[in-house]
């Protein structure tokens, strides 16, 4: 949708910052959000009022000039750019090493909320997989998690991810 002077689009599409994908509103103006709303009638709404999607926190997200958008590496104290052919290499060779004096378990994958029951996480447990450590675990989220848990516990299976208003 385009409004005429401003040249505003609106593009509706869905919260990436956790596995709830509410439903959000965005209005752009050139390559800038300018503002960010609940989609009405969404079926999956923010009614908490989550900060994760607070328009001030995702126009951070997006424009900070402290976001980082190239590959750097420390070097003698420095941090210079590098390719992803060196990062590749260089992690390579590390994680080769890691195994060779401790082992596979060694080694812990660490990965945030927002990659829970993507895609990326089963590329990221196919990795360990591979790599051979058992050791995957997340931060989760407090309000995902604890829930999800209480579902399990009393009704014996997982909740689904989403909270629809009217539970
Ligand atoms: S609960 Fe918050 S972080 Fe998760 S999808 Fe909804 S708005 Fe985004």
């Amino acid at each position: 949708m385009v409004s005429g002077a401003s040249k505003e689009r609106i593009v509706n599409t869905i919260c990436n910052n956790c596995a709830q994908a509410c439903g959000l509103e965005i209005h752009v103006a050139g390559d800038r959000v300018t503002r960010v709303n609940p989609i009405e009638g969404h079926v999956v709404q923010n009614t908490s009022g989550c900060p994760k999607a607070a328009p001030e926190a995702l126009m951070e997200m997006i424009h900070s000039d402290k976001r980082l958008r190239k590959l750097l590496r420390r070097v003698n104290g420095e941090l210079r750019e590098i390719t992803w052919e060196d990062a590749l290499d260089f992690i390579a060779e590390k994680l080769h090493q890691l195994k060779e004096k401790n082992g596979a378990r060694a080694l812990t994958y660490q990965t945030g909320n927002a990659f829970l029951a993507t895609e990326s996480e089963k590329v990221a447990r196919g990795f360990c997989d591979l790599y051979g450590t058992p050791n995957f675990s997340s931060v989760g989220s407090l309000c995902f998690y604890t829930r999800r848990f209480a579902h399990t516990v009393t009704l014996n299976h997982g909740a689904p991810i989403y909270a629809f208003p009217n539970w």
